[in-house]
């Protein structure tokens, strides 16, 4: 079958023939319909991180997926070929708790692996088996869209974890406040765009903030859904003087982390989903400043990373939830499906402005369009 290799540490990616994988009890065997092109994969390709899986010299990329069931093992039941399905992608160590459980995202050992990212083989390829536990039924009419469900999953846990934190003060005499909570999003690729969608469907007033003007797909888009969107380009001065109780960042861009801190309203989170480049150079921050407002001010700072299963399945109820709030916006998200072939083009490619490009692997799946 054809599939997008990497060779990491090494950068460049190609389309290769590989072997096909084979359905073992306890499986179900996919067809990838639609793969979906991230920052990570780019950062893959670039030769900035990536792990082949163990005793293989490549790995194959990608973990944004949707796909079509082809056949199902004779003991696996809930599974029938034809059915649409998104498969999570980080795979637990086995040893501590959180993974025993199901909630690799949790990991405490480091010892898991991610399909397409780290020691797994990803989903840049016409097939893939897994087991039923990493499987999410997708329902039909969401099929078009359900590709962006994994870039959602990040955004669920996210704002979860946010509210769960910004929750810690309990409620008040006031509850609810007559004015909405405000919400600052930090970047307009698809997690962020997905983050101002679930955030306004949260009821919070909502700010993106990114490094263009109001032309572009995502601007257009913010205007859309009622949230506000701001031109950062020279810095988060554009603001002006406003605050937000819950701040979610999806760039990795390190000094406006620090700047971000600033945004928040008294008791507020910072949630960071971005990943910052570890051996990038120190920067110069005012910490006495940022420590003692986050300490007089009640605030907290977390990082979020990967989505375990229970975050896919809100992640599924929410995409439905988006259709019929906004009918459109989500296909609008989807700015380029480029072939399979085309994949070493779009990986080394970035167009400012656009949200999501997705590759086309087996078009319709096993039973067709
Ligand atoms: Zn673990």
């Amino acid at each position: 079958m054809r599939a997008v290799v990497v060779r990491p540490p090494a950068p460049g990616a190609a389309v290769e023939e590989v072997p096909p994988p084979s359905l073992a009890p306890g499986e179900v065997l996919v067809d990838v319909v639609e793969c979906g092109v991230c920052g990570t994969d780019r950062d893959i390709v670039a030769g900035k991180y990536g792990r082949a899986p163990a005793g293989s010299p490549y790995l194959v990329l990608g973990h944004e997926n949707l796909g079509r069931v082809r056949a199902v093992a004779p003991d696996v039941a809930g599974w029938a070929p034809g059915d649409w399905v998104v498969a999570t992608v980080r795979r637990g160590c086995g040893e501590d708790r959180f993974c025993r459980a199901n909630r690799s995202d949790e990991c405490e050992t480091g010892r898991f692996t991610e399909r397409g990212i780290g020691g797994a083989p990803g989903y840049m390829a016409e097939q893939y088996v897994e087991s039923p536990t990493y499987l999410v039924h997708v329902p039909p009419p969401l099929r078009a869209v359900a590709v962006l469900l994994e870039p959602l999953t990040i955004v669920e846990k996210a704002v979860f974890m946010g509210q769960r934190v910004i929750d810690r003060r309990g409620t008040t005499p006031g509850d609810p406040p007559t004015e909405p909570p405000t919400a600052l999003v930090a970047g307009t690729g698809a997690v962020g765009i997905l983050a101002a969608l679930l955030l306004k469907v949260r009821g919070y007033d909502v700010t993106a903030i990114d490094r263009h003007d109001d032309t572009t797909p995502a601007a257009r888009l913010l205007a859309r859904i009622g949230a506000t969107h701001r031109d950062a380009a020279d810095g988060v001065g554009t603001l002006g003087d406003d605050r937000y109780e819950l701040v979610v960042e999806a760039t990795g861009a390190i000094s406006l982390d620090f700047d971000l801190a600033h945004r928040l309203r008294p008791n507020g989170a910072l949630v960071l989903t971005g990943i910052p480049d570890a051996a990038a150079p120190p920067t110069s921050v005012r910490a006495g400043e940022l420590l003692r407002t986050l300490v007089l001010e009640n605030q907290a700072l977390l990082g979020s990373v990967n989505a375990n299963r229970t975050y896919f399945e809100a992640g599924i109820r929410d995409l439905t939830v988006f259709e019929e709030k906004w009918p459109g916006v989500l296909a609008s998200m989807i700015t380029a499906r480029r072939p399979l072939a085309d994949a070493p083009a779009v990986l080394t490619d970035r167009h400012p402005g656009t949200m999501k490009t997705v590759l086309t692997v087996v078009p319709g799946g096993a039973a067709g369009p």
